[in-house]
């Protein structure tokens, strides 16, 4: 199976069943006319394979076994399931309050306070006793009367609450039938998967890679979840749409995910699939010194880089090393697998490329499932990265060590640092660097002594100190998903409140333009990895606010690419300066669709006659798409993405704004 990017690059992944497709479900219903689809690219590529839903809905596996062990072990077995079930639930409030998820933690708990309620374990153990039932069924039979009394109870409220115990009749049928399901899917799915899902984390991303799943459709979400980005990383297309339900009739059915182009195709015919491969494959390959840019990548893991790759960009401009930690289920990492992954990325890049570690950042939406971090209001505003360090210097210590000594294989190494607000949070990490250096010289191990130490720019206290941080360190790569989720006090993976993260807005890029010119001054080299990097549509403008350095998603990069090219630095400068003097995020949109320098669509297909077009950006956008498009005075009015049909909302509102559009 191959999952083909916009890039052009093309990632052989094997399909290995997994749970994930445990709990995959089929709904055949009748047909709608409508078989394409519009959304929101959440993550660029595209992808073929059968649209599977990842259920939420309560369905149960009996008949259960029946009463083989007498009443003693089915009374034991009970024990344990109740057992297991507490062990779940409290491992996932904890990670629910870890999120600052409380509503959602508060539902579980009361599952929890259930599952230990005396009168049902008393119900339970009678089922057992006087029917001789086993202890699946008996647990069925009593939560089963607690729903019926729920349902009939006639208040809205109780009703609500059957659905408690569906979720926890969910919860142990997955944990009794888990092994068998596994197994019929071995023996009986072969085929590459669109994963329908509400939300995606991190988590169900990282699990995705050993499955057969090629790309998702959400609801949830945007681009700058951390899910997201790992997804982009990982090479998995997202497209949002606004509702999962109108997908709900397809389940099953093979489906063409183009996140990029913010489409999805059911049961493509064999003229579209080809279309769609003929499209990836008239990419064009780019001359990099025609480029008026250096193009770095950002890596999760360091098993998508290739050399072939790596011979086509400036080098690694982050590579994001708490990945590595987030993959794993049990412990942090050893020191020893840490320098065996390090060392193999370093191996690979010695020949032609320059590679910046950055540290673990742990904390945020970045948790691991083996070092719970408590509850906190506000994860973002919390316990993360050098916070964490204070009270567990070792992780980080054991992470310097393996990457000094891998570094030996490395031919350029820079060290960059997560979260750094003040000059004191700089010296803090530089003592831990000095005391793993000491440890490995007291080991008599050898290491790269050599390297260069760089910092994050993401938090604004740092980017208001910017002139004076760049004076102790090396570089600068500035983290712009971070830094405008602080600068505008708007969370980056919240849908909801996308509008008020504004990357256009004149503020923003006063901003950027600020640490460019910092920099500039410093003589520091200082780059972009934050997504706004990937963002072709803003290429011309962060060349012209003076980064001459941009780190983007790997398979952003052709796009980006074919965006810089033939840009000219002073044609953007003076585009910049506009932007810098316009009024409002719109004002900045509308010059840069004037500019003439935003290629509409890079490598999109020609437009076809009559095709419309988005009235905010001006993108050509597919009439058969739904969801993005609403009616007005009879006319239909199609958007590329949410984003502009909030645009054009907040617009319509304002009574001075003239809309003009095509169709
Ligand atoms: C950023 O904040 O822009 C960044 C690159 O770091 P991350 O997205 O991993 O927080
Ligand atoms: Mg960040």
């Amino acid at each position: 199976m191959s999952v083909c990017n916009d890039s052009g690059l093309s990632s052989q992944r094997t399909a290995t069943p997994n749970v994930f497709l445990a709990i995959a479900v089929g709904f055949q219903g009748q047909r709608m006319a409508v078989r394409k689809f519009s959304g929101e690219m959440l993550a660029p590529g595209s992808a073929q394979g059968g649209l599977v839903f990842l259920e939420t809905d309560f369905t149960l596996l009996a008949p259960w076994p029946s009463q083989t062990g007498g009443i003693e072990q089915e009374l034991n077995r009970f024990e344990q399931h109740i057992d297991g079930l507490v062990d779940e639930l409290t491992e996932t409030i904890a990670t629910l309050e870890a999120e600052t998820a409380h509503t959602e933690a508060q539902i579980l708990q009361t599952h929890l306070y259930l599952i230990k309620d005396r009168k049902f374990h008393q119900d339970v153990c009678r089922e057992i006793r006087d029917n001789a039932m086993s202890a699946e069924a008996a647990i069925e039979t009593v939560l089963r009367r607690i729903m019926v009394v729920f349902e009939q109870s006639g208040n809205s409220v109780i009703v609500e609450r059957a659905a408690d115990i569906r979720d926890i009749l969910t919860r142990l049928s997955r944990r009794v039938d888990r092994e068998h399901r596994t197994i019929i899917e071995m023996q009986e799915d072969e085929g590459a998967v669109i994963l329908a899902t509400r939300e995606l984390l991190p988590s169900t991303v990282l699990d995705a890679r050993h499955s057969r799943v090629v790309g998702f459709v959400v609801e949830q979400g945007t681009s700058l979840s951390h899910a997201a980005i790992l997804a982009k990383s990982l090479g998995f297309p997202i497209l949002r749409l606004d509702d999962l339900h109108c997908l709900q009739e397809f389940s099953g059915e093979e489906t063409l995910l183009d996140a990029t182009e913010g489409s999805l195709l059911i049961a493509p015919d064999v003229a579209e699939i080809a279309a769609r491969s003929a499209y990836l494959s008239a990419r064009r390959r780019i001359d990099r010194a025609r480029l008026p840019v250096s193009l770095w990548i950002n890596v999760a893991d360091p098993s998508q880089v290739t050399p072939e790759l790596l011979r086509t960009v400036a080098g690694i401009g982050l590579y994001r090393t708490e990945v590595l930690f987030m993959e794993q289920t049990d412990d942090f990492p050893t020191e020893e697998q840490q320098y065996r992954v390090y060392k193999s990325l370093f191996e690979m890049c010695r020949e032609s490329c320059t590679v910046t570690v950055r540290t673990a950042d742990i904390g945020g939406d970045k948790v691991l499932p083996y070092f719970p971090l408590g509850p906190q209001e506000n994860p973002y505003l919390g316990v993360r990265a050098n916070r964490i360090y204070r009270e567990h210097p070792e992780i980080l210590i054991s992470q310097m060590r393996a990457i000094l000594r891998a570094g030996l294989y490395s031919r350029n190494l820079r060290i960059l640092y997560p979260m750094i607000g003040s000059r004191e949070d700089l010296s803090f990490i530089r003592q831990l660097l000095g005391e793993a250096i000491r440890s490995l010289r007291a080991r008599g191990d050898a290491f790269r002594g050599h390297f260069h130490q760089g910092i994050m720019i993401e938090v604004p206290s740092a980017a208001w100190s910017c002139s004076e941080l760049l004076e102790l360190v090396d570089f600068a790569s500035v983290g712009t998903n971070d830094l405008l989720q602080y600068f505008f006090a708007v969370g980056r993976d919240d849908p909801h409140i996308s509008p008020s993260y504004r990357t256009h807005e004149p503020v923003a890029l006063l901003l950027l333009k600020r640490l460019a010119d910092a920099a500039a001054c410093a003589s520091k080299p200082l780059s972009i990895c934050g997504e706004l990097a990937s963002d072709p549509q803003l290429l011309p403008l962060l060349i012209g606010l003076g980064f001459e350095h941009l780190s983007v998603d790997i398979h952003s990069l052709p796009l980006v690419e074919e965006a810089a090219l033939g840009l000219n630095v002073e044609e953007c400068k003076r585009l910049a300066a506009r932007c810098l003097n316009a009024g409002t995020s719109q004002d900045v949109r509308i010059l840069l669709n004037d500019s003439g320098l935003v290629r509409k669509h890079p490598g999109a297909r020609p437009p076809r006659p009559g095709q419309p077009v988005d009235p905010i950006c001006h993108e050509l956008v597919d009439p058969a798409g739904v969801g993005l498009a609403i009616t007005r005075k009879g006319r239909r009015i199609h958007f590329c993405s949410a984003e502009c049909r909030d645009e054009f909302y907040a617009r319509e509102k304002s009574a001075h704004q003239n809309l003009t559009y095509t169709t």
